[in-house]
C-alpha cells in the first residue's frame, strides 16, 4: 500500500513531472505532465499502472505541454485545474510559439480545483490548497508527509512572480501559509529537487521569519 512517486524531468524548463502511484493496486495519477507525454505515458505503461487522473498544479506551459500526449494513451484520465488558470491553460500554444516550443493544445480540463477538494491515488489522499500567487490559480496537493508544490516553492527559492496574471501580494500570502505546514512534510516543486517545509522554514531567504508560532495564526 506504499505511495511511490517517481520525478521525470520533461522538456526544454526541466520541469518536474511526477508520478504518482499505488504499490499494490497500480491505481496512479500523473502531477504536470509538462513536455514529452508519449514518453510519460509510455512509463506509465512500462510500470503496468492504470493512469486515474491528470493533475496540473497550474496552467504554464512547462506544466501542462504533455497533457494532450498523455490524454492520448490514457483517454478516461479526467484532467484537473483550477478554474482560475484557464486564461494561462487556453493561451499554451500561443505562448509556446512565443518562446520557439512546439505545444500540442491540451484538452479542455473536466474538473475545475476547489479549495478543501480530497483526491486519492489508491488509498492515498491529497487534499487541494489554493496557493495563488505565481499563477492566480495555482494549488497545492497536500498528502500524509507528501506535498506536490508546484512552483510557489522550490529548495532555496521561490516562483516568478512577474509573469502575466501573477500577483506578489496573494504569493506573500501564500507562502505564509506554506511556512505553517508540518515541517516534516516533504515538498516535490515544479522544477528541482525535493525539499521539505522544516528546511525550507529553516534556510529559503523567502521563507524565513513568515512561520507564525504554531497555533497562533491561520493555516
Ligand atoms: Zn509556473
Ligand atoms: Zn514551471
Amino acid at each position: 500500500m506504499a505511495l511511490r512517486i517517481e520525478a521525470i524531468p520533461v522538456g526544454p524548463f526541466q520541469a518536474n513531472a511526477y508520478l504518482v502511484f499505488d504499490d499494490e493496486s497500480r491505481r496512479a495519477a500523473i502531477v504536470d505532465p509538462g513536455a514529452d507525454g508519449d514518453r510519460l505515458a509510455t512509463r506509465l505503461q512500462d510500470l503496468r499502472l492504470d493512469l486515474d487522473a491528470i493533475w496540473v498544479t497550474h496552467g504554464h506551459l512547462d506544466h501542462v505541454g504533455g497533457v494532450a500526449g498523455v490524454r492520448r494513451v490514457f483517454p478516461t484520465a479526467p484532467i484537473w485545474l483550477h478554474d482560475a488558470d484557464r486564461p494561462l491553460y487556453d493561451a499554451v500554444v500561443t505562448q509556446g510559439r512565443a518562446y520557439g516550443i512546439p505545444i500540442e493544445a491540451p484538452p479542455a480540463p473536466d474538473h475545475s480545483w476547489s479549495e478543501d477538494d480530497v483526491v486519492t491515488v489508491g488509498a492515498h489522499e491529497f487534499r487541494i490548497v489554493h496557493l495563488p500567487g505565481h499563477a492566480p490559480g495555482h494549488v497545492a496537493l497536500v498528502g500524509e508527509h507528501d506535498v506536490f508544490i508546484g512552483d510557489v516553492v522550490f529548495a532555496g527559492s521561490i516562483g516568478r512572480t512577474d509573469l502575466p496574471l501573477a500577483d506578489p501580494r496573494a504569493m506573500q500570502a501564500s507562502l505564509a501559509r506554506v511556512s505553517g505546514w508540518a515541517p516534516h512534510l516533504a515538498l516535490h516543486p515544479g522544477h528541482g529537487p525535493s525539499t521539505t517545509v522544516g528546511v525550507e522554514v529553516q534556510t529559503n531567504p523567502f521563507l524565513v521569519g513568515l512561520a507564525r508560532p504554531r497555533g497562533a495564526g491561520s493555516t
